[in-house]
């Protein structure tokens, strides 16, 4: 595929996939409207009844949002995609607070349908509302209540299937602008679908998953408390992916068991049989690398992201700015310039505490004969004999070593939130386009 063509690609799959998801959204409320419709009672009950249906729709969209389809990843970046899931989840939330609580301002008498003798659909829809409040609680305080992520990841997806199929029952109980049979159905498949791509995700993902496997080819230690893992496919290809991208990773258990990680690809994309991972340690699963060993079963799903060069292309150069283990996707990167042959200037910012802590030092410096690259290494806490850059990555510092068309350059930033944030204000105050600035978060939720 050219390299025009793969642009194309890109914004068609954007705008496809933006046009799908608002028709999915839109559809079910649309279909409340057709054929025979009750001639309403108040603005503020048929308002209340309209914001249940909408939060339930828009509900039902977090399964496609968080379903990992690589088509719709790849033209939003999964960051965006979960931050996007995240404020629809939390209008979601609120249109559907505003159901019960609009309805109980209209009739209070309808507190009766709260109590454990109400009919059971009025319960099921307050057990789905109740269901929906504890998703919403445990995501926000999950790390205050000292939930650990996988644990709260599984018990997300079983609280918002829970409280799909009991608001999917609750309205089907209560009829009202569904009496039609062919309604009812639809209501069903909608429902179902969701259910299906859940499934999908968790049960044939999972197996397709376990078809392609890998084995522990390497595994190093790195400075700064972090490993380097290599994988190699057994019985097949390896993954065709783009540099920069990242995959979910399986070590110890099997894909089914909903305990994969995400990690960036930190080897080159030229090389697909295969495949490193720059790993920090961090908490249990990253802790546990040190007990890797050689020939162990891994498994991987993806790939996934936007964080990609090869999604701009006809840039006359790349700039780099890595923080820590940020580092992991920017190395994936330089090493496929240097498989490619590709002559274009390239410029990376790596800052961290001191030398010992320069994850991949060694590899960058190697990659210097293979690639025109500018290695500016900033410490925080230099030594005395130091001769490059220290504190802080800063605007004068960028200043110091971008060439004078630094405008036209592509960014990809990668590190700590804190850094990556002040990195991007120093790029937009020195007039450079968010259009060509592209940031990789590691943190999911
Ligand atoms: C797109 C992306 C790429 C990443 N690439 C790298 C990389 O190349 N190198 C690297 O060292 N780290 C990378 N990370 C971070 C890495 O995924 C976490 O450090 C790791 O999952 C922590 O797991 P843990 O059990 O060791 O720590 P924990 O203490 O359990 O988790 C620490 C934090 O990591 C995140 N996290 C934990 N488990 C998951 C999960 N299953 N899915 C999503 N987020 C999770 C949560 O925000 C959590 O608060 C990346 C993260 C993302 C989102």
């Amino acid at each position: 595929m050219s390299q025009a063509e793969r642009s194309f690609n890109f914004a068609f799959h954007g705008t496809l996939w933006a046009s799908a998801y608002l028709a999915l959204i839109l559809a079910p409320l649309a279909v409340l409207l057709v054929g025979s419709v009750p001639p309403g009672t108040t603005f503020a009950w048929d308002f209340a009844v309209a914001l249940g249906f909408s939060a339930l729709s828009l509900m039902g969209s977090m399964f496609l949002l968080t379903a990992r389809f690589q088509w719709t990843t790849r033209a939003f970046g999964i960051d965006i995609i979960y931050f996007f899931h995240r404020w629809v989840a939390l209008i979601a939330f609120v249109l559907l607070l505003g159901h019960p609580v609009i309805l109980l301002g209209v009739e209070p008498l309808l507190i009766e349908y709260l109590k454990p003798n109400a009919p059971w659909h009025m319960l099921a829809g307050a057990a789905a509302l109740l269901a929906v409040i504890l998703q919403v609680a445990t995501s926000i305080w999950r790390k205050y209540i000292g939930l650990e992520y996988d644990t709260w990841r599984r018990l997300h997806a079983l609280l918002a299937m829970t409280a799909i199929v009991l608001a999917v029952a609750h309205i089907v109980g209560v009829n009202y602008y569904i009496e039609a049979p062919w309604k009812h159905e639809l209501w069903f498949a909608f429902a179902a679908s969701w259910i299906v791509l859940m499934l999908y995700l968790r049960l044939v993902r999972p197996w397709r998953i376990s078809r392609r496997p890998y084995r522990v080819a390497d595994i190093k230690a790195e400075r700064g408390d972090a490993w380097t893992l290599t994988l190699e496919p057994v019985g097949h290809a390896g993954l065709r992916f783009l540099p920069g991208q990242f995959v979910w990773l399986c070590l110890w258990h099997s894909a089914l068991a909903m305990r994969e990680h995400p990690f960036s690809i930190s080897s080159s994309a030229e090389q697909p049989q295969r495949l490193s991972f720059t790993i920090k340690k961090l908490g249990d699963f990253t802790a546990r690398l040190s007990q890797v060993t050689v020939g162990q079963a891994a498994c991987l799903d993806g790939p996934f992201g936007a964080f990609s060069i090869d999604r701009y292309p006809g840039a006359p150069g790349y700039v780099f700015v890595a923080g820590g283990v940020g580092i992991a996707p920017i190395l994936g990167m330089l090493k496929t310039l240097a498989d490619r042959g590709d002559e274009r200037p390239v410029w990376l910012f790596y800052a961290y505490k001191n030398l010992d802590y320069l994850t991949a030092y060694d590899q960058l410096q190697a990659l210097q004969s293979r690639v025109k690259l500018n290695l500016v290494v900033i410490l925080n806490d230099a030594p005395a004999d130091w001769t490059g850059e220290r504190g802080l990555l800063s605007e004068g510092i960028l200043r110091r070593h971008l060439p004078d068309n630094y405008r036209d350059l592509e960014y990809f930033l990668c590190g700590p939130t804190v850094m990556t944030a002040a990195a991007e204000r120093d790029l937009e105050r020195m007039g450079i386009s968010v259009r060509h600035i592209h940031t990789e978060l590691f943190e999911m939720a």
